[in-house]
């Protein structure tokens, strides 16, 4: 009897351990299954060149997504119209991230204080230059930093890997630096965009004209009449004129072929999206190459 006794008992532990071992694994499982959903990543930028960083970071990192939301606009952020869709978005990111210095003027809205934002740009030194803080490596190479930090401190599991692309993004950057900071010269050129005035400050030409306008392309008619003025009194070769003007408003760029005997050279602003990680590597460094050559034909 006893024997029967102690055999019902072992059987009746033996079920009971079998059961905390199922809810045991059971649970794991679940919480397995939640770390996975958990696991995925949202990054929302408001502006391409922010994301052309982030896309540069993430790299090879699984889980991890980016979306911007300005990407419909083809170009310079000026003009553009946050829509419900943008606002779902946000709502769904798990880290936002803009470029600042005002650039994203649709986030002056009161609306937008629901959502915390990050500044990519809060770290740059020569604020009010332009709203196009990227066009200086520095700058740009500061947005790298700020942003890969932010990042990391979301997402640290992954830390190695951002800190790889990190250093590899960085060193391609500066050896651009480099190239950058051997172009000098006390050549006279006209400018379109404040965006150029990060050269000028560099030491790489002399601004002998400006002709500036809040969104591009979109000039008062006096500003461009006293702006061909200022070309052919002060004999200036070269007007830099930015990729968006280039493409947007022809009848400017007519109008200073007719009026100038100044030679037009197009920077681009490397706000046009492509799947190209290395774009704003390549593009500075064909703009490093146009710069060479207008300095050249200016003398
Ligand atoms: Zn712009």
């Amino acid at each position: 009897m006893i024997k029967y006794k102690k055999i019902i008992l072992s059987v009746v532990i033996l079920i009971v351990i079998s059961i905390i071992l199922i809810v045991a694994v059971n649970n794991f499982l679940n919480n397995s299954n939640n770390k996975d959903i958990n696991v995925d990543f949202d990054i929302v930028t408001t502006f391409y060149p922010v994301q052309l960083i982030v896309n540069n970071l993430i790299q090879n990192v699984n889980g991890v997504n980016s979306v911007n939301v300005s990407q419909n606009v083809g170009g310079c952020i000026h003009e553009y119209e946050f829509t419900s869709k943008d606002m779902k978005t946000f709502e769904e990111a798990d880290l936002i991230i803009k470029n600042g210095q005002s650039i994203e003027e649709f986030l002056d809205k009161e609306y937008f204080d629901n959502f915390e934002i990050f500044d990519s740009s809060s770290n740059i030194p020569n604020v009010n230059v332009s709203k196009h803080c990227w066009m200086n490596i520095d700058n740009y190479i500061s947005q790298v930093m700020l942003i890969s930090e932010k990042i990391i401190e979301n997402d640290p599991f992954n830390q190695n890997m951002y800190y790889d692309n990190m250093d590899s993004y960085i060193s391609k950057l500066l050896a651009l630096k480099q190239e950058y900071n051997n172009v000098s010269s006390q050549t006279n050129i006209a400018i379109t965009n404040d965006a150029f005035k990060y050269f000028a400050n560099d030491g790489i030409f002399n601004i002998s004209a400006e002709l500036l306008s809040i969104h591009e392309g979109n000039y008062v008619a006096s500003d461009i009449a006293s702006f061909i003025d200022k070309i052919n009194t002060t004999n200036t070769k070269v007007i830099l004129i930015d990729s968006e003007t280039n493409k947007e408003n022809v009848a400017l760029i007519e109008m200073l072929n007719s009026n100038t005997d100044a030679r037009i050279f197009v920077i681009d602003l490397i706000v046009e999206p492509t799947d190209n990680l290395n774009q704003y590597i390549e593009s500075m460094q064909n703009n490093i190459n146009v710069l060479k050559e207008a300095i050249e034909y200016g003398k």
